[in-house]
C-alpha cells in the first residue's frame, strides 16, 4: 500500500466513523423502551415492537462496524495493516477502500 492509498483510507475511515457514530445514536433512540402509557392502537403497538427489534438488530450491526472501523483507524499506520488476518496475503487496496473495516482478503472473507 502506498502513502496515497493510506491517506485515502484514513480520510475514508474518518468519514465512515462519523457516519456510523451518527447511525448508532439514531438506532439507540429507536431502541428506547416504548412507554406503556403512550396510547397506541393495538396494531400500532405491534408495529412499534416490530420496528424496535429491527432497530436493535441494526444497532448491533452498526456498533460492530464502528468497532472494526475504529480498530482499522488505530492500526492503519501499523505495517500489518492491509494484510489478511487469515492467509497473511496482501489485501487489495481497492477492497480496503470499499470495506476498510475488513481485515481479510476477498478470498478468505468469502470462505
Ligand atoms: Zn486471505
Amino acid at each position: 500500500m502506498n502513502d496515497q492509498e493510506r491517506k485515502d483510507i484514513k480520510a475514508l475511515l474518518k468519514k465512515l466513523i462519523a457516519e456510523t457514530t451518527a447511525k448508532v445514536a439514531e438506532y439507540e433512540e429507536l431502541c428506547k423502551p416504548i412507554a406503556p402509557d403512550v396510547s397506541l392502537g393495538r396494531l400500532t403497538r405491534m408495529d412499534a415492537i416490530n420496528n424496535k427489534s429491527v432497530a436493535e438488530a441494526a444497532l448491533r450491526t452498526a456498533k460492530r462496524k464502528l468497532g472494526k472501523l475504529n480498530h482499522a483507524k488505530t492500526n492503519i499506520d501499523d505495517p500489518s495493516f492491509g494484510i489478511c488476518s487469515a492467509c497473511k496475503g496482501k489485501i487489495n487496496p481497492k477492497r480496503i477502500l470499499l470495506m476498510p473495516e475488513s481485515d481479510r482478503c476477498v478470498r478468505c472473507a468469502s470462505r
